[in-house]
């Protein structure tokens, strides 16, 4: 009754944790929710504002199918202007929030059997995604030891004549790790040699912390700038996640297979939401700021505090709002009798004794990982980390 491909699709871990924690809550249980990989603040007064006046003044038909040129031209602003890249508005898609910008893109690219590079860990949905659209997910491996960097032989191991596209996602989702301009440099010229497109996923470039800054790699070369798609949007930077906006930005010709896709699967993202995304991009940009200096604090104790329970390690986070835990050393120890073999026993053992809800790595191509968000409130934070750390002073 059911077609093959849907029923080989898993349901995305993220959000099953996050629903897991909203519903237990709902019922009363006291659990502290380090899963949802959303920002806890309000979207920005000024935003909202943008919304009901929007409202207000009728702006609720259809749009163009690609999001109306105000939009395209507020975007196509902001990427000359922060990122140093020059589109034309018509080389903007913008979409049902980040996540349809990288289902439209696959689809706009695959053919059948065509490969893509993601390099692991990987958020959850990359995978899963390039299987929807008829392709395979080669995954190339990283090291912890070495921060999780792609090295040029990871690539050239999982490059075959059958690759399409690299998925490359800076700062990362779930490690928090940035790309140096080097590590860019040198995936750059893997891929224009190779004419391998690049979907650069920059959806957390305004959250970093310390003396890291975010480079697209689009502004490599005219080249890589070519074979680039360029996905970002506003849910992570300006706490508007529900509002569903995100964007790409890429060569005329995918631009506009993607708008044709669009045109009969969802046609224009929500008008009002547009003119929140407008607002949110071409607006003050202090709020923005205030978010990632709480993130940056918040970061900085989930990371003191992880490194001194014992059996836990992690790389500190220079960017995202997630922290990447490593539980290996867990794995073959007991929680009152019961075994631990790996990240998926920790997360449900903890879940159900401690109440703390984390993402077990599995689903990020890490199986002895956790992932913890701090984009929730520091009283949560510090309450987690107590659990966290008393269920695994019971570890024997
Ligand atoms: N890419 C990454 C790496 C993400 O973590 C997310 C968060 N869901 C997205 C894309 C999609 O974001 P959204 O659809 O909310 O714009
Ligand atoms: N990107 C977020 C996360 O990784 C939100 C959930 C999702 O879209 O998968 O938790």
């Amino acid at each position: 009754m059911l077609s093959k491909k849907a029923l080989s699709i898993s349901p995305s871990p993220t959000m099953a944790i996050d629903s897991k924690a909203k519903e237990m809550k709902s019922r009363g249980i006291d659990v502290i929710g380090f899963g949802a990989g959303e920002p806890d603040f309000d979207t920005p007064l000024h935003i909202r504002d943008a919304a009901v006046r929007a409202i207000e003044e009728g702006y609720t038909r259809y749009t163009p199918v690609t999001g109306n040129l105000e939009l395209k031209e507020a975007i196509a602003d902001k990427l000359k202007k922060e990122n140093g890249l020059i589109y034309d508005p018509a080389q903007i898609v913008v979409s049902n929030g980040a996540k349809h910008s990288l289902f439209n893109t696959l689809a706009a690219i695959l053919n059948p059997d065509d490969e893509v590079m993601i390099p692991a860990p990987y958020w959850v949905s990359y995978p899963e995604m390039v299987r929807l659209n008829d392709g395979i997910p080669v995954t190339v491996e990283t090291s912890e030891n070495n921060f999780f960097k792609i090295t040029s032989a990871d690539l050239e191991k999982a490059y075959t004549n059958k690759s399409k596209a690299l998925i490359l996602n800076s700062p990362s989702n779930p490690t928090g790790q940035i790309c140096s301009e080097e590590d860019l440099g040198m995936i750059a010229e893997f891929c224009c040699k190779r004419g391998i497109l690049i979907i650069a996923d920059e959806i957390y470039e305004k959250l970093i912390y310390g003396n890291y800054r975010h480079i697209s790699i689009a502004t490599f070369s005219e080249r890589a700038k070519e074979l680039t798609i360029l996905v970002n949007g506003v849910s992570k930077s300006y706490a508007m996640t529900g509002w569903r906006i995100g964007y790409t930005a890429s060569t005329l010709d995918i631009a506009r297979v993607m708008g044709n896709i669009q045109s009969h699967a969802t046609s224009n993202p929500n008008s009002i939401a547009q003119k929140a995304a407008e607002a949110a991009i071409r607006g003050p940009q202090a709020c923005v700021e205030e978010m990632r200096i709480a993130f940056d604090q918040r970061c900085k104790y989930m990371f003191r505090r992880v490194k001194a329970i014992p059996y836990l390690d992690a790389l500190e986070p220079h960017g995202t709002f997630y922290l990447f835990v490593s539980v290996a050393e867990t794995v073959n120890k007991m929680f009152k009798g019961q075994l631990i073999c790996g990240s998926d026993d920790f997360a449900s053992l903890l879940l159900k004794n401690r109440k703390v809800a984390v993402v077990p790595g599995t689903g990020f191509g890490a199986p002895n990982h956790i992932r913890l968000s701090f984009a929730t409130s520091m009283e949560n934070i510090v309450v987690g980390l107590d659990r966290i750390e008393a269920f695994v002073n019971e570890l024997e």
